[in-house]
């Protein structure tokens, strides 16, 4: 990630792990590296080179051998879309943006999303699905009459 954007992120207070590896599917291979990311929230954040994932405003391929850079740009494409599917899947928010972004954007977006993503845990069961319950009026614990 551009030195930038992590020092407007650590402007902004956040800490977070650089170049990290993270796991996207069971096999050894299966791993790829998140610019950075957040672990408590799981939040991963790529900044693609426009060169090499084909931005589509600055890549130009280059007029060398361009079938060959065409095949290749086409990989890393699909590699990208693979592991951002992969890393949802097991339960991680992945942020994609280019390197000619403008870092202060970036970082906003970036913490934007991690603390949305701490104020609401996971864990949490979702209220909207939750049944518990009737919401019973004010009587039930008032009246606890009786005992011995
Ligand atoms: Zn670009």
């Amino acid at each position: 990630m551009p030195r930038l954007c992590e020092s407007a992120l650590h402007r902004r207070g956040e800490r977070f792990r650089k170049d990290l590896p993270l796991r996207w599917g069971d096999g050894p291979r299966q791993i790829t590296r998140g610019d950075v990311v957040f672990t408590r929230v799981r939040v991963a954040v790529f900044v693609d080179g426009c060169f090499w994932h084909g931005c589509p405003d600055h890549f130009h391929a280059p007029r060398h051998n361009a079938a060959y850079w065409r095949q290749k740009l086409l990989a890393n494409q699909a590699r990208d879309a693979r592991n951002t599917a992969a890393l949802r899947a097991r339960g991680w928010t992945v942020l994609r943006f280019w390197e000619h972004e403008e870092p202060e954007d970036v970082a906003a977006i970036v913490c934007a999303v991690v603390r949305a993503r701490r104020s609401r845990p996971e864990r949490r069961p979702d209220p909207t699905t939750t049944k518990g319950p009737h919401e019973a009026g004010p009587s039930t614990s008032t009246t606890t009459s009786g005992g011995r």
